[in-house]
C-alpha cells in the first residue's frame, strides 16, 4: 500500500532557477528522465537535496543520485554533455553505496573549466522515480544551496520484481554499444522509457552485473562505455517482443547520433517486435506506407553575446525575417487553415511581450539567440502550466516561431527533406511550419509522441485530408526508415509490417470510401429528406468566413453553430467592435436573408483559453468558470459580444446562442442584457436567442428552459463529459467517452420532447451529428437540424436520404433501453448494412 508523506528537496546548488523547457537538451527539457528543475549555478560544490543512499555516481564524476528509503530517487547532472569531460573537472566526494545527509557535500566542480570545456554549466535535478511535487518557492530567480526548493509526495512504489513473471527469461543477442560515452543518462533515459512500454520484467546485462531495464539509475549505475557488450532479458507476456524492441534501440543508439556501420546498422524490425503501437486519432483516415523519421535539428546556441546594441539588432533583423517569411508562405498557403495558423504566428514574432523579455536578457549580456529561446521558452512553460490543453498546444507554436528565428540567427539553413512516396511521418512532435511545409503528394499521413488532437499540427492534417495519429509511445520513434507500416487514425493505432490480408482490405476500404465521397459530392445539393419525405436541416459548425462558404458549396442549409471563440484565436488583444460587427456581417452577408446563423457567444475556458480573455487557473477548467459563467462575470465582454452581433440583423436569420447554461437565471440575465443592447440599437425586432443543451441539468430540466427560448442546440461533446464523467480530452478514457452512450441519448430524447411540446426546435451541434452512423438515430429521437463539421454536410446529408423516419423512430425507442455505446452500434451499424444493402438492390 502507497504510504504518501511529505518530503522536500533542497537546492543542491546556489544559482539562478531555470525552467526545463528551457534547457537546450531535449531529453532533459521533455522530461523523459523526469520532472525537476534547473540551476544555472554559481556555487561550485553539489550538494544532496534529500538524505539517502547515492545510489549511483558516475566514474566521470558529472552525475550522481540519491535514492530514500522510500524509494525516491533524485539524479542530478551537471553541465551538458560533460560526459565527454571524462571526469576531468570533476572532483567525487561519496561513493557508491554511501548513506548521504541532506546537505553532504557530493562532487565538486572547476566551474571555469567545464563552462569552457562543454557545452553549458546548466545543472539539472530531476525526480526519475515519478512522484509528483510541488514547489515550495518561486520557479524561477535566485536559489541559495540547501534552500528548500520542492515538496513531493513520495510513494512506496512497488518493484518491478513484484510483477507476476510468467515462464523463462529470454535473453536478446548480445549488442555492442554504439554510443561513444556508453549508456549515460540521455540513451540510459530512452532505452528505460521503451522498457517501461512492455509489462514483462526487463533486466539489462553487463558481464555478471544487471539492472532493472526499467529504471533509469539502475542503468546508469551499470557505467557502460563505448564498445561494451550487454544483453537483454525479459520475463512475461511480451518479453520476446520486448527483447527484440530493446536490443534495436541499443544498437541504434537509444536515440544518439551513432556512427552507421555495418555491424550497428538498425535492422527492419522482425515479425516478433511489438505489431501494434497505440495513440489517439488527430484527424481520421487510413493509409499503408513506409515509415520516414523527421527530427528536429538541435541548435547550439552561445549563452554571451556581443554589446547589447549588436544583439538588439540581430534580433530585429531576424525577426523581421521571419515575419516576411511567414508573410509569404501565408501567400502561397493552399488554404485557410495553413494561412491562418501562420497569421498566428506572426502575431506571436510581434508579440512585445516576448520582445520585452529577451530585450532584457540581452541587457544583462546574453546573445540574441539565449536570450530569444529564453523569451519564448518561459512563455511556452507557462502556457503548460496553466493545465489547459489548448494552451499547451500553442507552447508548441511558441516552440516553433522560436525555432524559426533562432535559425535565422545562427545562419542554419533548413535541411530540404528527401521523401520517398507514401510516407508516413514519424517524430516526436511535428511543428506546424514542418507539417505546412510538406510535400504532401508524397507524404500519406502522421504519426507521433507528442501533439494532441486539437494540436496545430493535428488541424493541418485535417485540413490536408491526411490521416494522423498523436500521443504513440516514444519507442515509435526507434522504428527503422522504410519500415512498413499501416497508419490506421480511426482506430489510433499503427501497425507495423502489416500482414498483406490488412493492406488489401484498407485498400478496398479506402476505394470504397472514395467512390462514396464522390457520390455523395454530386448530390451535395439534393435536400436533405428522408424516403418518406420528412425534411432535416443540414448545417454547419464554422469557425470563420471561409468555412462558411465552404459550407454553402457543399449544401449546407445554414450555419447551426458559429464558434466565436475560434475567430480571434491567438490574439493577444480583443477586436475592437468594429472589427467584430464586420467579421460577423461577412458571415451574415456570405449565408443571405434566407438561412439560419447561429452565433454561440464566447465559450471561453476549459479547453479553450483565449489570450485576450486572461483567466486565473483553474484547478478544474471544464467545471469552472467556463463559457456563459465568464460572460456574465463580466459582461461588458457579452455586451461588446451581442453589440457586435446584433449589426448584422437584417443580414440574415439570426440566431444567438448562450453555452454552458446551467441555470434559468445564466438565461435571463443574457436575455436582458441582449435587449437592453438592441434597445439601444433602435432594433424593433430581437434576433432569435437559445442555448446549448450541454450540462446535464439543463436537459433535465429541458422543460422548464423551453418556454423561455427560441431554440435549443445539443452540444453532445461536452454533454457526454459531463453525463459520463470522463474529460473529453483524456486519451485512456477516448474509447469510453462516447457520445452514443444510452444515458446521453436519454437525455437528448428528453430535451426533444420538452422542446417540441412548446413548439421550439432542437438542432444537435455536437460532434454525434457528425457521425452518419448516429444520423438515423438522432432522426429518430426527433432531432430537427443537425450541424455539422463542414467537409460531412454531403455525407450527413446522403445518410438522411437512405433512410425512413418511421423505421429510425422505432430503432431509436428501442436503443434508448439498450445498457451501453457498444450495444446501441452494434444495433445502428446492423441497421446501417441493412439500409446500404436495401438502396443497392433499389437502385439496380
Ligand atoms: C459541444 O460541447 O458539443 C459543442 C458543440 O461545443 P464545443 O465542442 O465547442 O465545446
Ligand atoms: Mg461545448
Amino acid at each position: 500500500m502507497a504510504t504518501p508523506q511529505q518530503l522536500q528537496l533542497h537546492a543542491p546548488l546556489s544559482g539562478v532557477l531555470m525552467p526545463l523547457d528551457l534547457v537546450p537538451d531535449r531529453v532533459f527539457s521533455s522530461r523523459i528522465i523526469g520532472d525537476g528543475l534547473c540551476i544555472d549555478p554559481t556555487s561550485t560544490t553539489l550538494c544532496a537535496p534529500l538524505a539517502g543512499v547515492v545510489s549511483n555516481v558516475q566514474a566521470s564524476g558529472h552525475a550522481v543520485s540519491i535514492t530514500d528509503e522510500n524509494g525516491v530517487q533524485v539524479l542530478m547532472h551537471i553541465g551538458l554533455d560533460t560526459v565527454n569531460l571524462a571526469g576531468k573537472g570533476f572532483t567525487r566526494l561519496v561513493e557508491e553505496g554511501q548513506q548521504v545527509a541532506v546537505g553532504q557535500s557530493l562532487i565538486e566542480f572547476d566551474a571555469d573549466f567545464v563552462a569552457l570545456n562543454a557545452r553549458s554549466l546548466l545543472t539539472l535535478m530531476l525526480v526519475v522515480s515519478g512522484e509528483p511535487f510541488t514547489w515550495l518557492t518561486a520557479e524561477t530567480g535566485w536559489v541559495d544551496s540547501g534552500q528548500p526548493l520542492l515538496g513531493l509526495n513520495s510513494v512506496e512504489l512497488t518493484t518491478d520484481e513484484s510483477v507476476a513473471k510468467e515462464g523463462e527469461a529470454l535473453f536478446s543477442k548480445p549488442v555492442t554499444l554504439p554510443n561513444p560515452n556508453g549508456l549515460h543518462a540521455r540513451p540510459a533515459a530512452v532505452f528505460a522509457q521503451a522498457a517501461k512500454g512492455f509489462s514483462a520484467s526487463i533486466h539489462l546485462h553487463k558481464q555478471q552485473e544487471s539492472a532493472n531495464a526499467k529504471s533509469l539509475v539502475a542503468i546508469m549505475a551499470l557505467q557502460t562505455v563505448h564498445d561494451d557488450v550487454v544483453q537483454v532479458s525479459a520475463v512475461g507476456p511480451d518479453a520476446e517482443a520486448a527483447i527484440k524492441a530493446l536490443a534495436e534501440l541499443l544498437t541504434a543508439g537509444c536515440g544518439e547520433t551513432v556512427p552507421v556501420t555495418a555491424d550497428v546498422a538498425p535492422q527492419p524490425l522482425e515479425a516478433s517486435s511489438p505489431k501494434v503501437l497505440r495513440g489517439v486519432c488527430a484527424s481520421a483516415g487510413s493509409v499503408f506506407g513506409q515509415v520516414v523519421q523527421i527530427a528536429e535539428q538541435v541548435l547550439d546556441v552561445s549563452e554571451w553575446g556581443e554589446s547589447s546594441r549588436v544583439e538588439r539588432d540581430h534580433l530585429s533583423a531576424a525577426l523581421t525575417e521571419a515575419i516576411s517569411a511567414l508573410q509569404q508562405m501565408r501567400d502561397n498557403a493552399t488554404g485557410d487553415a495553413q494561412a491562418e495558423i501562420f497569421r498566428a504566428h506572426q502575431e506571436l514574432l510581434e508579440d512585445p511581450g516576448l520582445l520585452e523579455v529577451a530585450h532584457v536578457l540581452i541587457d544583462e549580456g546574453k546573445s540574441a539567440g539565449f536570450a530569444w529561446r529564453a523569451a519564448t521558452g518561459s512563455t511556452a512553460t507557462l502556457f503548460k502550466s496553466l493545465g489547459n490543453a489548448l494552451l499547451a498546444e500553442r507552447a508548441a507554436d511558441l516552440a516553433d516561431v522560436s525555432q524559426r528565428v533562432l535559425k535565422l540567427l545562427l545562419g542554419v539553413r533548413d535541411r530540404e527533406l528527401e521523401l520517398p512516396e507514401g510516407a508516413i511521418l514519424i517524430a516526436e512532435q511535428l511543428t506546424p511550419s514542418q507539417t505546412a511545409g510538406l510535400d504532401t503528394r508524397k507524404v500519406l499521413g502522421f504519426a507521433t509522441v507528442g501533439g494532441g488532437a486539437t494540436s496545430h499540427v493535428a488541424i493541418l492534417a485535417r485540413a490536408f485530408g491526411l490521416p494522423a495519429i498523436c500521443g504513440l509511445p516514444v519507442q515509435v520513434l526507434a522504428l527503422v526508415n522504410g519500415t512498413q507500416v499501416l497508419l490506421d487514425a480511426d482506430k489510433g493505432e499503427l501497425q507495423l509490417d502489416p500482414d498483406l490480408a490488412a493492406i488489401e482490405e484498407l485498400q478496398a476500404r479506402r476505394a470504397l470510401a472514395q467512390q462514396r465521397q464522390r457520390h455523395e459530392l454530386a448530390q451535395a445539393s439534393l435536400a436533405a429528406c428522408t424516403r418518406d419525405g420528412h425534411h432535416v436541416e443540414v448545417t454547419a459548425n464554422i469557425a470563420s468566413l471561409a468555412e462558411a462558404e465552404q459550407a454553402m458549396a457543399l449544401g449546407g442549409a445554414g450555419v447551426g453553430l458559429l464558434r466565436s471563440e475560434f475567430l480571434y484565436l491567438d490574439r493577444h488583444h480583443a477586436p475592437s467592435q468594429d472589427e467584430q460587427a464586420s467579421t460577423y456581417s461577412a458571415i451574415a452577408r456570405a449565408l443571405g436573408p434566407a438561412r439560419n446563423l447561429v452565433v454561440r457567444t464566447l465559450d471561453v475556458g476549459g479547453d479553450k483559453p483565449l489570450a485576450y480573455v486572461p483567466m486565473d487557473s483553474e484547478t478544474n477548467p471544464f467545471l469552472g468558470v467556463r463559457g456563459i459563467r465568464l460572460c456574465l462575470e463580466r459582461p461588458q465582454l457579452l455586451r461588446d459580444q451581442f453589440k457586435a452581433i446584433l449589426s448584422c440583423a437584417g443580414l440574415t436569420r439570426l440566431h444567438i446562442m448562450l453555452p454552458m447554461v446551467t441555470q434559468l437565471s445564466e438565461l435571463r440575465v443574457a436575455r436582458q442584457l441582449l435587449e437592453e443592447e438592441a434597445l439601444a440599437l433602435g432594433l424593433t425586432e430581437l434576433p432569435k436567442l437559445g442555448i446549448m443543451i450541454e450540462v446535464p441539468a439543463a436537459a433535465l430540466m429541458a422543460d422548464l428552459f423551453a418556454p423561455e427560448v427560441d431554440f435549443f442546440s445539443i452540444g453532445t461533446n461536452d454533454l457526454t463529459q459531463y453525463t459520463l464523467a470522463m474529460d473529453r480530452d483524456h486519451p485512456r478514457l477516448a474509447s469510453q467517452a462516447d457520445s452514443f452512450h444510452p444515458a446521453v441519448l436519454r437525455l437528448i430524447a428528453s430535451t426533444v420532447k420538452a422542446a417540441h411540446s412548446h413548439g421550439k426546435w432542437v438542432g444537435v451541434c455536437g460532434a454525434l451529428a457528425s457521425e452518419t452512423l448516429a444520423t438515423p438515430l438522432l432522426l429518430g429521437l426527433g432531432v430537427d437540424e443537425l450541424s455539422v463539421s463542414v467537409p460531412l454536410i454531403p455525407a450527413v446529408k446522403a445518410a438522411v436520404r437512405t433512410v425512413d423516419l418511421a423505421d429510425c423512430q422505432a430503432m431509436a425507442q428501442q436503443i434508448l433501453g439498450l445498457e451501453s455505446a457498444g450495444q446501441v452500434r452494434e444495433v445502428l451499424r446492423l441497421y446501417r448494412d441493412a439500409t446500404v444493402e436495401t438502396s443497392l438492390v433499389m437502385e439496380n
